[in-house]
């Protein structure tokens, strides 16, 4: 049988971080970026931000409106999270982002010591099809809360993270739909260039010396234009660099080569992010072209509708062949729910509609993307990442892959109607 070496998240991180803080007397400066392992283009390293360090590779679960929906400050460091996701687009509009610094900034408000990276919020604003209007200086929109209208400019994302206190900024760009024409991207990333020369100029007088600032690359899957816009925007002082516009609807197969082609031209020297992925085949397929951090609502999305990961494929709560069953949910996973409880009590509040249910699953399903990543880690570390590559492929492709789901109904830019988180 076939057995990956198991990370327990919940141990370990801190650990090897915090005697590495405790190693100098002042620990680095934020947007210090370390490659502690390299093999093939896969790397393993460490970030510093003004909220401690993140160890890379490294999945990060999404709070859009500042909570993994249904998960508290303790649950998350317990799963494993170093580092969660906040969305400027909704906590810009719910609460308000000068009620989120009057309350003395989000990691205050939410309770949460760690760091946190904000997306500008242009991803749901583009998304808001029929609801804006975009012109070289930014974009008009209604929001899809109340039907206000208001404009989001390089400058105003920026006000916007400096008053929610993010460690790691996103920069405005133009994100086009996925099926968008070749002239559509073209458009796109001439326009994300000049925004992101804006934000460079901008920063220093609006984000705090400690806040990080990364650069969005665009260009769809073509990869002429991919490294077009990235050789513009390595130019730039950004902290770090993110690829943007995948896993938009295109084939898995061109996202994965996307990745392969772009990631590794990205400046080793800084992190590297791709925006919204993935699939546990798909972070194994990030790591492995050199990417440092992901995020993806997958865990928490799929928890909430019945569907659990575990390292002997996907299983659905919701069937009847579960209503007895008491073995744990995933029987080799130390998370709470599967120390705890039982595949007929998740079942049992699946059907009753209960909370709890939501907050088990998602912790499991977390845990399981901090584990996974944490093994890719963990291998990097030990210098047998590749030697471990095809195991962890034929694991994952066995149950992740040769399956897919339909591209329909793979994650997607969101709709009004979307329920982020
Ligand atoms: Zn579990």
């Amino acid at each position: 049988m076939l057995e990956i070496p198991r990370v327990d998240p919940r141990a370990g991180l801190r650990c090897e971080t915090s005697s590495a803080a405790t190693a100098s007397a002042e620990p680095p400066r934020p947007g210090s970026f370390e490659v502690l392992a390299q093999e093939g283009d896969a790397r393993a390293g460490r970030l510093w931000t003004a909220h401690g360090p993140i160890d890379t590779p490294c999945f990060m679960p999404v709070g859009t409106y500042g909570a993994v929906k249904g998960l508290d400050p303790d649950d998350l460091r317990e799963v494993g999270s170093q580092i969660i996701l906040g969305n400027s687009y909704h906590l810009g509009h719910r609460p308000g982002s000068a009620r989120v610094a009057g309350l003395g900034g989000l990691h205050r408000m939410i309770g949460w010591d760690r760091p946190i990276l904000t997306d500008s919020g242009g991803f749901q604003v583009f998304s808001l099809r029929g609801l804006q209007k975009i012109d070289d200086g930014g974009v008009d929109y209604q929001t899809h809360f109340d039907g206000s209208r208001h404009r989001m400019t390089p400058e105003s994302v920026l006000r916007t993270q400096a008053a929610l206190g993010s460690d790691i900024c996103m920069i405005l760009d133009h994100c086009p739909p996925g099926d968008a024409s070749p002239a559509l991207m073209r458009v796109a990333v001439e326009r994300s260039t000049r925004w992101a020369r804006q934000a460079c100029d901008l920063r220093p007088q609006i984000l705090a010396p400690s806040q990080l600032c990364f650069g969005i690359v665009q260009g769809g899957t073509d990869l002429a234009l991919r490294r077009e816009h990235l050789a513009e925007l390595a130019t730039l002082p950004f902290d770090g660099l993110a690829l943007g516009g995948l896993s938009v609807g295109e084939p898995i197969p061109q996202m994965h080569a996307t990745l392969a082609e772009i990631a590794p031209l990205m400046p080793p020297e800084r992190p590297r992010y791709v925006m919204g992925i993935g699939t546990p085949y798909d972070l194994l397929a990030a790591v492995r072209s050199g990417v440092d951090m992901f995020d993806c609502v997958m865990p928490s999305r799929h928890a909430r509708n019945g569907q659990l990961f575990t390292f002997a494929g996907r299983l659905n709560i919701r069937q009847s062949r579960f209503r007895d069953d008491p073995s744990p949910p995933d029987p080799d996973c130390r998370c709470r729910a599967c120390r705890l409880h039982s595949r007929a009590y998740l079942r049992h509040l699946h059907e009753q509609n209960d909370p709890l249910y939501g907050r088990l699953a998602t912790i499991h399903n977390l845990y399981f993307f901090h584990q996974w990543v944490g093994a890719l880690r963990a291998a990097l570390r030990a210098g047998h990442f590749a030697a471990t590559d095809a195991l962890f492929s034929s694991i994952i492709t066995d149950f992740y892959l040769t399956k897919p789901e339909p591209v329909s109904k793979r994650p997607r830019a969101p709709t009004l109607a979307a329920t982020p988180g």
